[in-house]
């Protein structure tokens, strides 16, 4: 039984003035994330489910929160027998509450959502692409049609459930149904169990689909194909497909939004000088004026450049970081250059170097 003490408002965390609509988004959510079947072996959740679902019980019906503004809880003896969950969560809750059985009633009968993985290349992305996808499902066994009997056989109502495949219980307050196990839901037992299935009514099966992913797509973008999930043993009525793109890795580019990065090593005199450097990009490669001066880190920016963006604003740049690479080991003759260069910059500070030099001198004197 609920907590006692507890207001019902308290317990869904809304306010009195709250309307119906924010009772009904505050239940949901709590619904959600109390959910037994989100917590299994948790009667802490288990408890605080019951609860909430009672407050909701009330508060989600006009005429019954009336009578609690006003009298408040109601005593025992005028509590209802029960709560019809599996009603208030199909009215509340509907597709949200696709993968869990024992409450959701419209959907029970429909099977396990499937996920699975695409991996776009970088190149892919940006463009967009069509892929044909591959993967193994629970369909519906083609021999018995996903009765589970051999064809022609007769079957018997079940003695489980009466033949309507449903058992109802009470579990203290609340009224649950769920499928009947000795029938599997079916209502009927075949007399003779399907030679291919083995009375199981589904069947392994290799599906294809086609689907295509927009330019621009991202990384870890669901989506969604109604009923290309398993297929229920029950009604044969599959569940969803997911499909999670993944975007591999590229050797030179990485991605920031719609943006694309990458960095350009160049040598000291390169960046000093200046000239023409290559520049990869999606298309291949050009070319790119780098000033004289260019100092590391240093970014160019190639405008529209990086990948579309939805809904028609303009497509991402890509940004080119200008990397000066040290040489780790040099010739006797490049040393001897090295050295000439530095006699000739002691006398020829650079704007950094100065005004690092004249902070140095501030603070420590000369
Ligand atoms: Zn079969
Ligand atoms: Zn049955």
């Amino acid at each position: 039984m609920a907590n006692p003490g507890r207001d019902y408002y308290e317990q869904l965390g809304v306010g009195r003035e709250a309307s119906a609509d924010e009772i009904k988004a505050a239940y949901r959510r709590l619904a959600m994330q109390f959910h037994p079947d989100r917590n299994p072996n948790d009667p802490t959740a288990e408890q605080k489910f019951k609860e909430i679902s009672e407050a909701y019980h009330v508060l989600g019906d006009a005429d019954r929160r009336t009578q609690y503004d006003r009298y408040g809880r109601m005593q025992p003896g005028q509590m209802p027998d029960f709560i019809d969950v599996s009603e208030m969560f199909d009215s509340v809750l509907g597709d949200l509450l696709s993968s869990f059985t024992p409450f959701g009633r419209s959907r029970r009968n429909v099977g396990q959502d499937k996920r699975i993985e695409v991996s776009l290349s970088l190149v892919e992305a940006a463009r967009g692409v069509e892929k044909t996808l591959e993967y193994e499902r629970a369909a519906p066994c083609d021999h018995c049609s996903g009765r589970g009997g051999e064809p022609g056989s007769a079957s018997d109502p079940c003695g489980g459930c009466g033949g309507s495949g449903e058992v109802r219980y009470q579990q203290g307050l609340f009224r649950l149904s769920r499928a009947c196990a000795k029938c599997e839901g079916r209502g009927v037992i075949p007399r003779t169990p399907c030679t291919a299935c083995n009375g199981v009514g589904l069947a392994k099966k290799n599906e294809k689909l086609v689907l295509s992913f927009p330019a621009g797509v991202e990384d870890g973008t669901v989506r969604h194909v109604r009923s290309y999930g398993d297929a229920s043993r029950m009604t044969g009525a599959s569940g969803d497909l997911e499909i999670i793109v993944k975007i591999a890795a590229h050797p030179l580019f990485s991605r920031e939004g719609a943006d694309l990065l990458c960095v350009v090593p160049v040598s000291f005199p390169q960046a000093a000088l200046g000239g023409m450097i290559d520049v990869p990009t999606l298309d291949g490669r050009v070319k790119m004026r780098l000033p004289p001066g260019t100092q590391p880190g240093h970014q160019l920016r190639m405008r529209g450049k990086g990948l579309p963006r939805f809904g028609g604003y303009a497509a991402g740049d890509q940004l080119v970081t200008i990397q000066v690479e040290v040489p780790s080991e040099v010739s006797d003759e490049q040393r001897a250059l090295i050295e000439r260069l530095a006699v000739t910059m002691k006398e020829d500070l650079q704007p950094q170097q100065k005004t690092f030099l004249e902070k140095l001198k501030d603070l420590f004197g000369s």
